[in-house]
């Protein structure tokens, strides 16, 4: 399975909801009002002109802006998962590290790409043993 992505490493970014903010004829991603907040990101006036022409450019923008919420929700999604993880955990099912398909634990893996290696429990239990 997939490494989750360490959401620590963005626990210190600057805490807010940031905007786009054009300040003038400069573009800022900051955090605050147009009159008072503090800047993200600058694009310096020789940039901004050029940028807001440019889709890919303003949709570039519009994704940094929107980064710490995308931060909190997948912060929130991964609560979610491991709370459903461990609720289906309890009806007996659990996900084959191997195959990433799910298996009722008490008749063992029965994927295909399985079929010839060791018991995928072992890998479940190895697993759950490093977390
Ligand atoms: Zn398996």
């Amino acid at each position: 399975m997939k490494e989750k992505i360490d959401l620590k490493q963005f626990e210190g970014i600057t805490k807010g909801k940031w905007s786009i903010i054009r300040n003038g004829s400069r573009i800022d991603i900051g955090v605050g009002t147009p009159d008072s907040y503090s800047p993200v990101i600058t694009f310096t006036e020789s940039l901004a002109d050029a940028v807001m022409k440019i889709e890919r450019d303003v949709a570039d923008m519009n994704a940094i802006a929107a980064v710490p919420e995308m931060i909190a929700e997948l912060k929130r999604m991964y609560q979610r998962e491991n709370e459903l993880l461990q609720s289906i955990g309890e009806w007996g099912m659990v996900i084959c590290p191997r195959s990433g398909q799910w298996f009722e634990w008490d008749y063992g893996c029965q994927s295909e790409s399985c079929v010839d290696e060791e018991d995928c429990r072992e890998l479940v239990e190895q697993q759950n043993a490093s977390e």
